[in-house]
Formats: structure tokens, C-alpha cells, sequence
């Protein structure tokens, strides 16, 4: 009676030091996910709080559970897919020493090759496994490190083994596996393989956002070194050609004025033509170079999502006009007629970056000029249909066959066999020009077209909406 009345009273305290065990273990879980919170938190505000990982929280996990139910030690495992292969995540209760064997054993070991078949099938339907390791060994030889006693605990989620806690006693204080764990200590041990599981999710999403945060943060860094590196370049190397361009146009300012002057001071103007070829021809690929160092940094602005329009209300009548003056003032024109046809109304408004449309219309142009003979005249025009304007540029030159225009708006693309008026100047041809404009007006939401017959000259246009659907006259801006 008396003996009875003792071993309840036993096993009462161990249900409830099982209890509050369990109980002790939801603060400290409380604990970890607060830190991981707290870690995203301090992220925010820039104080360096180390994250949270599944190795401190699965170590935290085999503390607790190990100070709970005074095993020899606690073990947990991820299983990770597709083979349920063993990744410890924490240990409690063995040596350094024999945490590197039971490591060496366990880890990216499949755990089918090291439990049976049956022990195996009641983990993944969520039971507890005991195991009296001399009665059921493992499947391949392990060291046990004098723990004969196992408990395996499943950590399910959504229905998937997603990990194990193994705990192991020592056989010397008990005579069967039976006697080494209690139904309180299995009921506390499924509770705290349920919290685990949960945690361990936790965890890893929390991991996943911060792995996810500092690659976003990696990716600003090297935006920003890269747009460093863009304005740095773009300067570099815009400086000393400025600096040259202008030598040599002051020093073609005084050849001229020195021709002028031939008679007078003896000097031969044929003499003086032959410094002014070199210096015209030094000019012309100026030009040549500036164009390939503007579209190879835009062409790296587009690449790294940069490449950024400076929308204001604008009318392109005037555009269209400047580009149009411009290319006829350009040296290199040789002459070439240029037609304009412009509408009846003054003021064809649209919300634009003004330079960029002058850049597309430009290129255009330059096109136009370079594959056309230069007898042959250019002819531009600008309409207004609906409620979009549309901006074409017709040539005469060789046209573009069907495959071509498949191809001609993509980057690096050269039609093969057409070739430029002045062979000197193809070298200069990054094929970058026609995918910078395609960008350029597809970021004004507007489009761009070919239509050509081969051997019959190309036509190039782009459309843009009317600002507020509307033209009008000058006032009316
Ligand atoms: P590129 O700098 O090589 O001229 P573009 O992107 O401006 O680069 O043009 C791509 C290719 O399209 C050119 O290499 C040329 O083969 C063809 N092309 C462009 N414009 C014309 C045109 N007006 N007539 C015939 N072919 C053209």
C-alpha cells in the first residue's frame, strides 16, 4: 500500500516536472523566435545583432529537452531531401570529441541507412520510436557512445518527416527501454518534437528572408559601385576628348585662316589643304568615338535597369526640327538633302525626354545617311494620327530584307551584307544604335516600326501619345 501510494507520488512528480519542463521550454522557444524577430528589427535600425540560425536553434532545442528529460545526450537532425539525409543542428551531453564521430556517422548519411525499415515507417507516421540499440542495431555499424537507449522523436510538418530528436540513456541504469523513458517523458517528448517543428520552420523562413535581405543589400552595393563606375567612365572619358576635339578644331580654325591668308605670306594652299584633310578626317571620327562611348554607357545604363528618362511636357514639332537642323549642320552630311514635312499644327505636344527623342531621331538619321548613297535625299516626317504622333525617316538606300527586320531592333545586330557608304566608318557600327532607340521610346510607352522593301529603301518610324490627346497652336502650350 504504502509502496503504491509511493511510486504514484514518483510518478506524479515526474508528470509534473514533465510539465514544467514543457512549460519551460515554450518560454525558451518564445525566446528564440523573439531574438530571430528582434534580429530583422535591429536589421532595420543598422545595429549588427548576429541572425538567428537552425544551428542555434536546434542547439537551444537539445539544451532544453536535454535539461528536461535527463538524457545522456540530445540530438537534432534536419532531414533533407530527396534522401532524408541527416544534417545535425544541435547536440547537447556528448564531448567535442565524440560530437565529431557521432557527426562523422550521422551527417549526409541517408537515414534509411541507419535505422530499420520499421523504425523508419513509424517516423514518418509521426510515432515515436524506442529503440534497445542491442536488440535492434543499427542498420550499419555506428558508435553508440555507451548509449543503448534511444528515443526517436519525428519532427513532422505539413505531414513531411522534416527532421528527428534523438535522445539516448545509458543502459547501465535501466534494464529495458521500456523502464529508460515514461509515458510522461514520451508525451513531453512528442510536444516538444511538435514546437520544434514549428520553430524550425520559423526559423528557416526567417533565415531564407535574411539570406534574401543581404543579397538585396550585396545587389544595391554593386548597383551602386556600378553606377559609380558609370558616371566615373563617362567622365573619364569624356574629358580629355573634349580637350583634343577642341585642339583640333583650333587648329582647323587656323589652317582656314591661314588659306585665307595664302597669298600674302608665301604659304601654298595646297600645302595647307593637306593639313586640313588629316584634321577633318580626326573630327569626323570624333564624332565616331563619342557616339560608340554614348551607346556603350547606355547600352551598360540598360543592362543594370538605369537607364532613366527625364519626362517633361515638351512639343515635337521643335524636336523633330533640331534633330533635323542639327544633322543638316553636321559635317559629314556631304550635302545630302534632308526633307521635313512637318503638320499643320504648331504644337504636337507629348510628355518626353527631349534629348533621348532627339538621340532616336538622330540615330535614325545617321542611319539613314550612312547606308544611302548621299545623292539620294532623306525624308522626314512627322503626323499626327488619333491620338498618337508618329515620326517616320525614309531613305533610298539598300532597304532591309524580311529576316533582317526580325532582327534589327536586338543588340549587336549587323545585317550582314549591308554595308556603309564610307567603308572607313563601319568599324564604328557597334550594331547598339536601333536597340538604344527601341528602349528609349518603349520607356515613353511608345513604339517602333521598320517597313522596307530590299532594294527599294527602308522606312523607320516611331510613334509617341499625345500629351492630353491633343494638338494645337503655339499659345496653347
Ligand atoms: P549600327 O551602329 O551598326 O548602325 P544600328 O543598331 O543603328 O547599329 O543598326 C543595326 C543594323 O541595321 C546596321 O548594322 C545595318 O545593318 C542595319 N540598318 C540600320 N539602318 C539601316 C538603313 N537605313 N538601311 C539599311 N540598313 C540599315
Amino acid at each position: 500500500m504504502f509502496r503504491d501510494a509511493a511510486t504514484q507520488y514518483q510518478q506524479d512528480e515526474r508528470t509534473l516536472q514533465a510539465f514544467t519542463s514543457l512549460l519551460t521550454l515554450v518560454e525558451a522557444l518564445a525566446s528564440i523566435t523573439d531574438q530571430a524577430e528582434n534580429t530583422t528589427c535591429s536589421e532595420t535600425e543598422n545595429v549588427p545583432v548576429p541572425p538567428i540560425t537552425l544551428a542555434t536553434a536546434g542547439q537551444s532545442f537539445a539544451e532544453i529537452t536535454n535539461r528536461a528529460l535527463n538524457c545522456t545526450y540530445v540530438a537534432v537532425f534536419a532531414l533533407d531531401p530527396p534522401d532524408e539525409r541527416q544534417r545535425l543542428l544541435g547536440i547537447d551531453g556528448l564531448s567535442p570529441q565524440e560530437i565529431k564521430q557521432l557527426q562523422s556517422d550521422t551527417d549526409q548519411t541517408p537515414l534509411a541507412n541507419y535505422i530499420d525499415a520499421e523504425a523508419l515507417a513509424q517516423l514518418h507516421a509521426n510515432q515515436i520510436v524506442a529503440l534497445d540499440l542491442k536488440a535492434r542495431p543499427f542498420v550499419t555499424t555506428r558508435s553508440t557512445h555507451g548509449a543503448r537507449f534511444r528515443l526517436v522523436a519525428p519532427l513532422m510538418l505539413h505531414g513531411r518527416l522534416i527532421g528527428l530528436f534523438t535522445m539516448a540513456k545509458i543502459d547501465g541504469k535501466y534494464p529495458d527501454v521500456q523502464s529508460a523513458y515514461s509515458p510522461a517523458e514520451i508525451a513531453l517528448t512528442k510536444g516538444i518534437a511538435r514546437l520544434a517543428a514549428q520553430v524550425i520552420e520559423k526559423v528557416s523562413l526567417l533565415q531564407e528572408k535574411a539570406e534574401a535581405q543581404a543579397s538585396e543589400q550585396k545587389l544595391q552595393e554593386s548597383t551602386r559601385r556600378y553606377e559609380d563606375f558609370l558616371s566615373t567612365a563617362s567622365h573619364e572619358l569624356r574629358t580629355p576628348l573634349t580637350t583634343i576635339k577642341g585642339n583640333v578644331q583650333l587648329a582647323q580654325r587656323r589652317v582656314l585662316a591661314l588659306e585665307k591668308q595664302a597669298d600674302q605670306n608665301s604659304l601654298s594652299i595646297d600645302k595647307l589643304q593637306r593639313v586640313e584633310h588629316p584634321l577633318k578626317e580626326t573630327l569626323l571620327n570624333f564624332d565616331r568615338l563619342e557616339r560608340m562611348i554614348r551607346e556603350l554607357l547606355d547600352f551598360s545604363r540598360i543592362q543594370a535597369h538605369k537607364f532613366v528618362m527625364q519626362k517633361r511636357s515638351c512639343n515635337l514639332v521643335e524636336i523633330v526640327s533640331r534633330a533635323v537642323d542639327e544633322t543638316r549642320q553636321t559635317t559629314d552630311t556631304c550635302g545630302r538633302t534632308i526633307f521635313l514635312a512637318l503638320p499643320a499644327e504648331e504644337v504636337v505636344p507629348v510628355i518626353a525626354d527631349a534629348d533621348r527623342i532627339n538621340e532616336v531621331l538622330s540615330n535614325y538619321l545617321s542611319n539613314a545617311h550612312k547606308y544611302s548613297p548621299v545623292e539620294r535625299p532623306i525624308m522626314v516626317s512627322l503626323t499626327v494620327e488619333g491620338l498618337l504622333a508618329r515620326v517616320t525617316v525614309r531613305d533610298k538606300g539598300p532597304g532591309i530584307s524580311p529576316t533582317d527586320q526580325e532582327h534589327i531592333w536586338e543588340r549587336f545586330y549587323r545585317a550582314p551584307g549591308i554595308e556603309t557608304r564610307e567603308q572607313s566608318s563601319a568599324n564604328s557600327n557597334l550594331g547598339l544604335g536601333l536597340y538604344i532607340c527601341k528602349e528609349i521610346i518603349e520607356l515613353h510607352q511608345g513604339c517602333v516600326g521598320i517597313e522596307s522593301v530590299p532594294g527599294h529603301g527602308a522606312t523607320f518610324w516611331f510613334t509617341l501619345e499625345l500629351a492630353n490627346g491633343a494638338c494645337g497652336q503655339e499659345s496653347a502650350q
